[in-house]
């Protein structure tokens, strides 16, 4: 991947999942990395990683995640936020503090981590045109609804839009914004959803439901997420990108079984 070696890159939700598996992939391609979660320790992430432990919901506590990354390398070039958690239920059944829960942490918290992103970004000179590179972390699910999902629906189709419009306001100054929004990926997020006693039988739905017929792996949206951090997508930017092994491609009511097309 071009262009980053020797980036400066904050990536929230690092102790887990995809963000863990984003900080990896980064430090691999020689950026330099600060994560940050709410969790008190990170994994072992590699000596060139800075761990912090952090709220994204702390306005002060972002800012001087940022103000680390740019004490490191000088700038901010780039932000992938994957901290976010799962919830909700039918409508008729959620409690306020749940709904405040879910949709103040997915997407308040990517406001919050957005606006202290852009402080510093807009305040660089360019390099290569660029000011900076924003990756949010929606979900199928905030393009399509499921079943039960309601305030995690809700959430995450704000992060599509807010990083839309993010694209629009701030691609003058040279800042590109995306959204990634992966399928059902093996973390300890979906582990903790699928582990709920009964789930043995939606789990093989949700399987189904992707086209490839698996569950994805955070390595790769970790892929997805450092490729539009790169300068390799210098010309991506308000883009909702599925990395979803096919999942929002459209059903599959297995007429094609009667074609004898079946699963190979
Ligand atoms: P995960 O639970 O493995 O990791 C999420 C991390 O975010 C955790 O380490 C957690 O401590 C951290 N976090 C939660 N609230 C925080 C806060 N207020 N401040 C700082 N850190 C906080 O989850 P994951 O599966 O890696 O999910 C990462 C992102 O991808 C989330 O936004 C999630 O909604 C999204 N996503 C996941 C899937 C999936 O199937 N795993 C699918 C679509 C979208």
């Amino acid at each position: 991947m071009n262009g980053l070696v020797g980036k400066g890159v904050l990536v929230t939700g690092a102790a887990s999942g995809i963000g863990e598996a984003t900080v990896r992939r980064l430090a691999a391609e020689g950026a330099t990395v600060v994560g940050m979660d709410l969790a008190p320790d990170a994994p072992d992430l590699g000596d060139a990683v800075t761990y912090l432990r952090g709220d994204v919901l702390e306005g002060a506590v972002v800012g001087a995640a940022v103000q680390r990354v740019v004490d490191q390398t000088g700038r901010l070039d780039g932000v992938v936020h994957s901290a976010g958690v799962g919830g909700g239920g039918p409508i008729h059944l959620l409690p306020d503090e749940e709904w405040d829960r879910v949709v103040d942490v997915n997407l308040k918290g990517t406001f919050v981590v957005m606006r202290a992103a852009l402080t510093q970004m807009t305040t660089q000179d360019r390099v290569n045109g660029e000011r900076g590179a924003i990756v949010t972390l929606s979900s199928v699910e905030g393009i399509e609804g499921t079943a039960g999902g309601s305030a995690y629906n809700a959430s995450k189709g704000g992060v599509v839009l807010l990083t839309k419009n993010a694209a629009i306001d701030y691609g003058p100054s040279g800042i590109r914004v995306n959204a990634i929004c992966p399928g059902f990926i093996r973390t300890p997020l979906f582990e903790s959803v699928m582990g709920i006693e009964g789930m043995a039988g939606p789990r093989e739905e949700l399987r189904h439901e992707h086209a490839l017929r698996r569950f994805g792996r955070p390595e790769e949206v970790a892929a997805v997420a450092a490729f539009l951090v790169s300068s390799d997508a210098a010309f991506v930017s308000g883009q909702a990108i599925a990395v979803d092994g096919g999942y929002t491609a459209g059903r599959d009511h297995h007429v094609t079984d009667l074609m004898g097309l079946g699963e190979q």
